[in-house]
């Protein structure tokens, strides 16, 4: 922390891939979508949005592009070497992006108030207590 300024570090299992992100986070949450579940290899994905401008990359990102469920389409990137999943979003394009807390290197930042695409969840994948639960995206 500096200035009083939240810092968020993290990045992928090799190192090679990681990000700085400052302030505190527009949302967080666990998604239960099918495609987190199998892009992942897991029964969600915890997640944290951050501006565009709060965000900075370093190293290679090998992005995947498919289908999303607003019917435009949601890119996840990881890192070339390792393979790590480690955030969403386009970069030079997308106003925010996504990090996967998973990737933090302080796993306690991580604080989720949301749950999405809660119709989808495995009986076995746990939702955090208190959280917010909407059945699919939250309305904007
Ligand atoms: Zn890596
Ligand atoms: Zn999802």
């Amino acid at each position: 922390m500096r200035d009083g300024i939240k810092r968020f570090t993290g990045g992928c299992l090799c190192g090679a891939l990681r990000y700085e992100a400052d302030g505190e986070p527009l949302n967080a949450g666990h998604c239960y979508c099918t495609d987190c579940q199998k892009v992942s290899g897991s029964g969600f994905i915890p997640f944290m949005g951050f501006p565009a401008s709060a965000l900075r990359i370093h190293g290679a990102f090998r992005p995947f592009v498919s289908k999303a469920a607003n019917g435009g389409v949601a890119t996840r990137n990881f890192c070339p070497v390792c393979s790590g999943l480690v955030f969403g979003g386009v970069v030079g394009e997308s106003d925010s992006f996504t990090i996967y807390a998973g990737s933090l290197d302080d796993k306690s930042l991580f604080h989720p108030k949301i749950a999405i695409f809660a119709r989808s969840r495995p009986h076995w994948a746990i939702m955090p207590p208190g959280v917010t639960v909407f059945e699919a995206m939250p309305p904007d």
